[in-house]
């Protein structure tokens, strides 16, 4: 079978430390060309706008995303109108019209689009699904916290309008939450901390809530200097589930019971994308994107002090 030609868009923290390595030890996926406006990637072609790359290498199959979420959606649709799949990081858009009107776009164009979710394919988040499929969430608890000066250093973009603040790591315990409860999940309660220089939030109090009525608390705060915390609690009536490690282990009362590195996931993400493409589906999951705008609907908003990096 002839391998995907891929084109990347926005190299990076995450198309350095994940993107190119896999797909470069990928047998499906071929890495012909970079658009990046100041970086470059050894061994391929490298273009400044994505325009420029199209234009030399119609060939392309696919097009993968990596730029901050303030500039998905223009980079998403034009890959489409060009005719290529399309791999959008997380998180998708700027706003969830954005995101229906790319599904749109590529259901038109019988084009992949494939919104990823990566804290999905973390090693342990399957077995916590399964687990949980037959039983009733009686209450939760997230804690995701980190130092953004350790984790996100000089991404000024995150503190701007559309860069998700805390929410951009948050955002991946909410897509794991979305995923292994078995019934829809509601933002009920969200208070949000504004540096008095930032237009994005640096911590997060929400209370999400099932459809069956239990409540899950989440704590998410970007000032956490110590090592970081990453995990989510579910209990129910029989069994207390402990994910841990972003994903990584699972602990079923007090026992680990799933346990995985931490770079599974891009491997699986490629995977995902290789077999979407060759049925001509897309996947996209939009329930984590609408429960962050939800929470920026419903939230008491609190200025506290200046960020400085
Ligand atoms: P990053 O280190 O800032 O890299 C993004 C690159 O996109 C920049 O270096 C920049 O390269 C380019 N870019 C294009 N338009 C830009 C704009 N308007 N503003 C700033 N940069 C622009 O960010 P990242 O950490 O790789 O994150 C990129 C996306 O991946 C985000 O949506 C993020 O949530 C997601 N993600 C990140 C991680 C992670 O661990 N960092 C993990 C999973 C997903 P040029 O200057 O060369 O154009």
């Amino acid at each position: 079978m002839e391998r995907i030609r891929v084109g990347i868009v926005g190299v990076g923290k995450i198309a350095n430390d994940q993107h190119i390595r896999v797909l470069r030890a990928s047998a499906a996926f071929e890495l012909e060309a970079s658009a990046s406006r100041h970086a470059k990637v050894d061994g391929i072609a490298n273009y400044s706008t994505l325009e420029a790359m199209l234009d030399a290498h119609p060939a392309l199959d696919a097009i993968v995303i990596c730029t901050p979420p303030q500039a998905h959606y223009n980079a998403a649709r034009l890959a489409l109108q060009r005719g290529k799949h399309v791999f959008l990081e997380k998180p998708p858009c700027e706003t969830t019209t954005q995101l229906d009107e790319l599904t749109r776009q590529a259901r038109r164009a019988n084009l992949t689009l494939f919104q990823t979710w990566h804290a999905q394919h973390a090693a342990s988040v399957e077995v916590m699904e399964l687990r949980l499929k037959p039983l009733v969430v009686r209450g939760g608890r997230i804690i995701w916290k980190e130092d953004v000066r350790q984790w996100h250093p000089g991404q000024s973009w995150i503190w701007q309008a559309g860069g998700f603040g805390v929410f951009d790591p948050g955002i991946n315990a909410i897509s794991i939450l979305t995923k292994v409860v078995p019934e829809p999940v509601f933002a009920k309660t969200a208070d949000l901390f504004f540096p008095t220089n930032c237009e994005s939030p640096i911590a997060a109090n929400v209370t999400f809530v099932t459809a069956t009525g239990a409540m899950i608390d989440a704590a998410f705060d970007f000032r956490y200097a110590g090592v970081p915390t990453w995990d989510i609690d579910i209990g129910t009536e029989s069994t207390t589930l402990h994910l841990t490690d972003q994903g990584s282990t699972l602990i079923v009362d007090g026992e680990r019971v799933a346990a995985g590195a931490s770079d599974v996931e891009y491997p699986s993400l490629y995977r995902r994308f290789e077999e979407l493409i060759r049925q001509r589906k897309s996947d996209v999951d939009r329930r984590p994107f609408q429960l962050v705008a939800d929470i920026f609907l419903i939230a008491n908003r609190s200025k506290v002090e200046p960020f400085e990096e």
